[in-house]
């Protein structure tokens, strides 16, 4: 098991991760408990803090946990929200429903990309509410900032630990900025237009000697054949490959004429 440990080095995406704190608000399932921290610890978040929880320790909860009871270990079990978010200097509050007061509201992904530029220098809580009746609005009073999760239009309550998944999902996504992986033939030099007539004028000779390319009408397929390769953006090395199996296509044909001839 990865024990997680702070960094003091200046705050990688990790580091800023491991610091956002996650708070549930009486939660009433223990078992959600543990799914929680299992979340979190996936996505690479490590701070869990428990308000007046029904039931912890427990045995569904340290079940459910499987793997990440580290953070169970760990988590800081408050009588109140304010002692929970006292040093925090921004709170965000999950919710399910529309609230029609002026609290400023975020979808998730905004939400969870403002919250990893703000983990950077500040202290970061976001809070989630009790299974059945979510947060109250004197709870939400405590936020400066609204988080929902977009959902279709028939229900809109998730379960706590699937709520808290998303949301760890994306502070993820967010510390890793839009960085893809990796094509590998994006890595290698991309082919010259010189190359590519290299390629095109081969692939002619070929075509015509084998009768495919009539004269005609070689103009015009020549240029669909073009259309064709260049959708692939071949790079240096794969229009190497495509002049290969050509140049053996040719040597093979001038063996078949040898030994037709003799
Ligand atoms: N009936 C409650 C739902 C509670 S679900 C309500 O209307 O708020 C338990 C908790 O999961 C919520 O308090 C919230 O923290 C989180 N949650 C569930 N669905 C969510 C959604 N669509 N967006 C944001 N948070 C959600």
């Amino acid at each position: 098991m990865t024990e997680y440990k702070e960094n003091p080095r200046k705050p990688h995406g990790e580091d800023v991760l491991g610091r956002i704190r996650i708070i549930l608000v009486e939660p009433s399932h223990p078992g959600n408990i543990g799914s929680v921290a299992r979340a979190m610890k996936v996505m690479g978040l490590m701070r869990l803090t428990l308000v007046r929880p029904a039931h912890f320790p427990h045995p569904d909860a340290s079940a459910l946990a499987s793997g990440a009871e580290d953070l169970l270990a760990r988590a800081q079990v408050v009588d109140s929200l304010s002692l929970a978010i006292a040093d925090c200097h921004w709170v965000y509050g999950t919710s399910a429903r529309d609230r029609h007061i002026a609290w400023p509201m975020l979808e998730a992904r905004e939400a969870a990309q403002e919250m990893f530029q703000r983990g950077k220098e500040q202290e970061i809580a976001l809070l989630f509410g009790r299974e059945r009746t979510g947060l109250r609005n004197e709870e939400l009073d405590h936020c400066q900032t609204l988080v929902q999760i977009p959902t279709g239009s028939l229900y809109h309550s998730l379960n706590l630990a699937q709520a808290v998944q998303i949301l760890c999902y994306e502070l993820l996504m967010a510390s890793r900025g839009p960085t893809q992986l990796p094509d590998p033939e994006e890595t290698s030099a991309p082919a010259s237009a010189a190359e590519r007539e290299g390629f095109y004028g081969q692939l002619e000779e070929v075509l015509r000697a084998s009768g495919f390319l009539q004269e005609e009408r070689s103009e015009q397929m020549m240029r669909r054949l073009r259309r064709i390769y260049d959708r692939c953006q071949a790079s240096s090395n794969e229009i190497h490959i495509l002049r290969g199996t050509l140049t053996e296509i040719q040597r093979w044909a001038t063996r078949q004429q040898g030994e037709a001839r003799g």
